[in-house]
């Protein structure tokens, strides 16, 4: 794919830049003890604490993927989120979790939804995974893969649906992404892909509409962005 080429030129000249407009904020003002530790996750080589495991969807279970298919970052620190690309695996769940810890492959979506509703989270939404085939849509974006073939509308089942759309409110409610075709879109939709997936059995409007539904009932429960990994 390609993708990683050039990608350590621009973070670096992006964050060189912050820095200076740091130092400059620091000689004219005092900073909140907030807004210096926001920056702080800014300088180089810097990152935010990991916990290892830990999961960004409540009830996922943690298979890391292979660092070959993704690009650590500071997400939405250095990158903002604005994206949710759907996918489908165009093959089993096993295999797909396969391939993403496959060095080789160059591609890996940040989870993988089964066809019983269980999700697997390969890649912390910290990081850039290269799931969209376009460097500037896997920065934006945060990647589900779905289990089945986009030829086949008995792989998308109503469990499947379900925890998908729980997953996506999720996403949407830690970046703030409106709850729109806009901004949860399918492979098929980003620009210079070749890619056909989700494909014409998926449904666009109840998808949507599930989503809908489940960021409002979220909403009523206000949950910490990051937990500890279900068993699986
Ligand atoms: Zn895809």
């Amino acid at each position: 794919m390609g993708e990683t080429k050039n990608d350590s030129d621009r973070r670096i000249g992006r964050r060189a830049l912050l820095i200076g407009g740091a130092a400059a904020a620091v000689g004219t003002a005092v900073l909140a003890r907030e807004e210096l530790s926001h920056l702080w996750w800014r300088m180089p080589g810097v990152e935010k604490p990991r916990t290892p495991g830990a999961v960004d969807f409540r009830g996922a279970s943690w298979v890391a993927a292979s660092s070959a298919n993704y690009r650590r970052a500071d997400r939405p620190s250095d990158y903002a989120i604005d994206r949710v690309v759907v996918h489908v695996t165009q093959g089993s769940f096993d295999s797909a979790v396969r391939v993403f810890q496959d060095p080789g492959h160059q591609a890996a979506a940040h989870y993988i939804v089964r066809k019983d509703g269980h999700v697997t989270q390969m890649i912390r939404e910290l990081d850039v995974a290269y799931h969209a085939g376009n460097r500037e849509y896997n920065e934006r974006s945060v990647g589900i893969e779905h289990e089945g073939f986009v030829d086949r509308a008995s792989s998308f089942t109503d469990a499947m649906y379900a925890s998908s759309a729980r997953l996506t409110a999720g996403i949407c409610g830690r970046y703030g992404i409106p709850v729109d075709r806009r901004h949860i879109i399918g492979h098929v939709e980003v620009p210079g892909t070749d890619h056909t997936d989700p494909g014409p059995h998926w449904d666009w409007d109840r998808y949507i509409r599930l989503v809908h539904q489940a960021a409002s009932a979220k909403s009523a429960t206000s949950k910490p962005a990051t937990s500890k990994p279900a068993k699986s």
